[in-house]
């Protein structure tokens, strides 16, 4: 199951765990035509998936959608909280709504979906759930206190849930991309924004949804069992 998946990096991840030949869970919030392409383009190159929406910040949505996937695949495996939105705004103009709706979906969703899914991958002895955390959760960023606060929050959470459950055989960890390219976020950028970005990032280029959906897809495998509690930055350099 991946949150917020019909655009973006939810979208590459979504249709890098399929290549893999998961059973994809494509959650989306309002935008079914998207999320409709999603499934599309999986299924077209012979994986599996469905759409399923859902406002993953309330809990009565977001045990739905745990519920519906739960249903439709017969099980759960691998959760994936990617649902984020942005309200940038320096702090003394950000208002209580910017800082609630950016930490409702960005941290509160990632509690409510985990807390959900996992008693069936405890059950199980096996299970991963893979946070996409940000840079700016590590290194703050000016204009995204709100953001910064939901991200750094999601890598504490990762953390603590890691340990709850590591005796499980269950892992847990983070994905902290950079700045990429994938016509969402960075798209709203302007033009001067984007040049005094790029010429912060070591590598000189934004990444991919392809190049985030890569280390959740190795963190997602068998290979990478004996990792949990980690938060990968995935950012050409930027905070090296
Ligand atoms: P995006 O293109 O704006 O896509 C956001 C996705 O989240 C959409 O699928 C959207 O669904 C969904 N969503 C929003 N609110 C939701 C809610 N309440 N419930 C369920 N789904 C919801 O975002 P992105 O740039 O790919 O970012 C994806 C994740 O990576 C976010 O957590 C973001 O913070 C993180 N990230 C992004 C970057 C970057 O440079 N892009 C860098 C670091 C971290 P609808 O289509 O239905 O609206």
């Amino acid at each position: 199951m991946v949150t917020g998946a019909s655009r973006g990096i939810g979208a590459a991840i979504a249709c890098r765990l399929a290549e893999e030949g998961a059973g994809i869970a494509v959650n989306y919030h309002t935008n079914l035509d998207a999320a409709t392409r999603v499934v599309e383009t999986i299924t077209a190159a012979g994986g599996a998936a469905f759409a399923i929406a859902g406002d993953v910040s309330q809990e009565d949505s977001a045990e739905s959608v745990v519920n519906a996937a739960s249903e439709h695949w017969g099980r759960i495996d691998i959760l994936v909280n990617n649902a984020g939105i942005t309200r940038d705004r320096l702090l003394l103009r950000m208002s209580l709504q910017d800082w609630d709706e950016v930490l409702d979906i960005d941290l509160r969703s990632a509690f409510l979906c985990t807390r959900k899914v996992m008693p069936q991958l405890i059950r199980r002895h096996a299970g991963r759930v893979i946070n996409i955390s940000s840079v700016v959760g590590i290194g703050g960023n000016p204009g995204q206190a709100n953001y910064a606060a939901a991200k750094a929050g999601l890598i504490g959470f990762t953390k603590a849930v890691a340990r709850e459950v590591a005796s499980r055989n269950v892992t847990v960890n983070a994905v902290a991309p950079g700045f990429i390219d994938t016509g969402g976020m960075v798209d709203q950028l302007s033009d001067d924004a984007r040049r005094q970005i790029m010429g912060r990032i070591p590598m000189g280029r934004f990444g991919s949804g392809a190049e985030v959906a890569e280390v959740v897809a190795f963190l997602a495998s068998p290979r990478a069992g004996y990792i949990t509690g980690q938060a990968i930055t995935v950012d050409g350099g930027l905070i090296a």
